[in-house]
């Protein structure tokens, strides 16, 4: 089972010829404005086919944007048959309302957990499942119902379940003083995001154990793949067959170092570089991140 997510990655040489042909549909605006990586060749070609404009979605300009946009971009390449949000980031609980209204949803119980996603996107999981029990394995909901579907006000929760403690851990270490610490908490989210990075960028990490990137722990308020009804925890991450599985139905982990967490995108694991995204290794794990060519690490 291994073997095989190695084997369907092998065909990426081709797609990278295929990644190279694409500028052609990537206009010069776009270039000026994103880059040409991969991934931002890919995502504004994504959008642009689903009648989306790709500079209204994310203000390239802005680090903090592009950011989010690196960490949890890739459910923005996902095949057309499920919907994405009109935005990078939501702002507040009337959009993310509107867009989950929009997209649709269906909700199925698992042993009392109820999991509700977008219908493909349930539909998949569903015969992954099926798929799974088959081989005697199962895949289970991680951590409840908040496993799929998350609203805004979930996020800012989980955001600020990291935040507090963080605070409190730099300025006990006396990296950050009683000042900042106050004016940080009361920031709102947009400016609280963009201040936590710059710090984490000199080294206060505000992951729960303060080891790495808040954004590899938890989603920025209104940013998580959860909203938009594409992405579900899964508690058996560890078995390579179950990932191996989920694989198959089109389901990858996409966000560097969050494990539990898969994400729709439809497509055969041999489409994904093809779509602006490349293999980053972490451990035994592999995850599909944006290829953001040079400006990557
Ligand atoms: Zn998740």
């Amino acid at each position: 089972m291994t073997r095989q997510a190695t084997d369907d990655s092998r065909p990426r040489a081709g797609a990278d010829a295929t990644g190279r042909a694409a500028p052609d549909g990537h206009t010069a605006d776009e270039a000026a404005r994103f880059g040409s990586s991969p991934f931002y060749i890919a995502f504004a070609r994504a959008l642009r086919q689903r009648g989306m404009r790709p500079e209204l979605l994310c203000e390239p300009a802005d680090p903090c944007a592009r950011r989010l946009l690196a960490e949890y971009g890739a459910m923005f390449v996902a095949d057309r048959s499920v919907a994405v949000p009109p935005v990078c980031v939501f702002q507040n609980e009337d959009e993310v309302s509107r867009f989950q209204r929009q997209a649709g949803s269906r909700a199925a119980d698992f042993d009392g957990v109820k999991v509700e996603l977008q219908p493909a996107v349930l539909d998949a999981l569903l015969a992954a499942r099926e798929d799974a029990r088959r081989e005697g394995l199962d895949i289970t909901p991680r951590g409840g119902a908040e496993a799929a579907r998350r609203d805004f006000a979930d996020t800012v929760r989980l955001w600020e379940s990291r935040v507090r403690p963080a605070l409190a851990h730099w300025l006990e270490a006396g990296r950050v003083s009683a000042e900042d610490a106050e004016r940080i908490g009361s920031l709102a989210s947009g400016e609280q995001v963009a201040r936590i990075l710059e710090l984490e960028s000199c080294g206060c990490f505000f992951s729960k154990d303060f080891s790495k990137s808040i954004l590899q722990s938890v989603a920025a308020p209104g940013a998580s793949q959860h909203l938009a009804l594409l992405a579900f925890d899964v508690v058996e991450f560890t078995d390579a067959r179950v990932r191996s599985i989920l694989a198959r139905h089109g389901w990858f982990q996409t966000v560097r170092s969050d494990l539990p967490h898969f994400t729709y995108l439809g497509v055969r694991e041999e489409e994904l570089p093809g779509l602006g995204l490349r293999l980053a290794y972490h451990g035994e794990h592999v995850f599909w991140v944006p290829d953001l060519g040079d400006e990557g690490d």
